[in-house]
């Protein structure tokens, strides 16, 4: 953790400048696979940051522009290519480490599923989490039972209060009101528990709501619900998500859309990116790129199992 921020913050002050304007020029949903940009020249894929950690490089500096606004003045997304998804996990990884995610807390899942018949067959990966809707009904159903609970923030992250957000009653009626299957009720429980070597870094606090959080002892979030806040943590301290700084896939995206400079907005620019579930009418802040006839057709197969519509 200590290693990657002091990487970010030392690699961002020297190089995001040459890094942004290479990236610029690099379409997300096709670069890394071929080497040469839109324009047919080569792609600055030779320097020794590599095309994602341009990107990286350039949601980094993204970041730190839109901090320097007023909070309202943000609005956060999250942008998905699942072309490029290759099922390796290390963002569910990831965002496990740096949430302290115990058994059966999973705030970002990939999902698989197979499409096509033998012997065109293919495996498609949905990365998902939280989607931070602008009209969440997780946030009504939760105060119903609990009020403060649950609440929207004017940066759009849908976020949780876990003093109050506490007790299976309270969390189970944001579960049913929510479609996408976001929240997760934390137990408590420990991976290691009962093996004859329980892991001390179980017990280790996070630092969710930039706040200091030990699940031990039956403290909050421990006995609450639980679910993706866009790592608001990291971007308070001027870092991207966890689950985007660690795919080295291309596949996940964040930034502000209140900027057109950012990266996030010139993909939704150039690209279609539609909302899972759009009929639910709870405005998700994911989007998933659905530019061709091979895009729109993974997500219709992910579709399948999530029982929505493109
Ligand atoms: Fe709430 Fe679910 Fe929308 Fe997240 S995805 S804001 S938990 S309704």
């Amino acid at each position: 953790m200590m290693k990657r921020r002091q990487f970010l913050a030392t690699a961002g002050a020297l190089t995001v400048a040459a890094g942004a304007a290479a990236a610029l020029d690099r379409d997300p949903t096709t670069a890394g696979m071929e080497g040469t940009s839109r324009a047919g020249t080569l792609l600055p894929s030779r320097t020794p940051m590599g095309p994602r950690g341009l990107e990286l490089l350039r949601m980094q500096e993204d970041l730190r522009r839109a901090l320097k606004k007023p909070v309202e003045q943000r609005k956060w997304v999250m942008v998905v290519n699942t072309k490029k998804c290759s099922g390796c996990f290390a963002c569910v990884v990831a965002c496990m480490a740096e949430n302290v995610a115990g058994p059966g807390v999973t705030y970002r899942t990939v999902p698989e599923q197979e499409m096509g018949d033998y012997p065109n067959v293919s495996r498609i990966f949905m990365p998902t989490n939280c989607m931070q809707c602008d009209d969440p009904p997780c946030v009504k159903a939760a105060n119903a039972k609990s009020p403060g609970a649950m609440f929207k923030r004017p940066d759009g992250i849908v976020a949780i209060d876990y003093t109050k957000f506490r007790g299976k009653k309270v969390v189970e009626a944001a579960q049913k009101a929510c479609p996408y299957t976001a929240i997760y009720y934390d137990d408590g429980k420990l991976w290691t528990e009962g093996t004859p070597a329980p892991q001390p870094y179980e017990a280790a606090p996070s630092s969710e709501y930039s706040q200091s959080w030990h699940r031990t002892g039956g403290e909050p979030p421990s006995g609450s619900g639980r679910k993706c806040h866009f790592c608001l943590h990291r971007l308070d301290a001027g870092m991207i998500p966890a689950c985007v700084s660690t795919c080295d896939g291309g596949v996940t995206y964040f930034g502000d859309e209140t900027d057109p400079h950012s990266l996030v907005s010139e993909i939704l620019r150039k690209h279609r990116g539609i909302q899972f579930k759009a009929d639910q009418e709870t405005e998700p802040r994911v989007y998933y790129l659905a530019d061709d006839t091979e895009a729109t057709d993974n997500l219709k197969t992910c579709l399948a199992c999530h029982q929505g519509g493109v």
